[in-house]
């Protein structure tokens, strides 16, 4: 009797651990579902600045690289700074995101 017990009691054990680590794989799916749901959100923003991205390492491989796509002048530095895909000073920028609301 007591030999059955003890035999049966690792595996009420393990039985245990394995109801805790499906609780746990739960709050993991949950978390990892968040995740994806901000990784969406990230990869919504990346293709919305994926062309300006692209055209900055193709301006930076031209040698035009911080100079402003509809004026010609120099980027501020301090803006390339902040913003390295800057392709256009900040008041053409400016005046191209009016352009494509409208
Ligand atoms: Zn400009």
């Amino acid at each position: 009797m007591f030999d059955e017990l003890r035999a049966s009691a690792p595996s009420a054990e393990a039985a245990l651990a394995e109801n805790d680590h499906e609780v746990k794989t739960h709050a993991d799916e949950a978390e990892a579902e968040r995740a994806g749901d901000v990784h969406m959100a990230e990869v919504e923003i990346d293709r919305a600045r994926l062309e300006e991205i692209e055209q900055a390492i193709a301006r930076l491989a031209s040698g035009r690289y911080g100079i402003c796509e509809d004026c010609a002048n120099e980027i501020p530095r301090a803006r390339l700074l902040a913003r390295p895909t800057a392709i256009r000073c900040t008041a053409c920028q400016t005046a191209a995101e009016a352009r494509r609301r409208h």
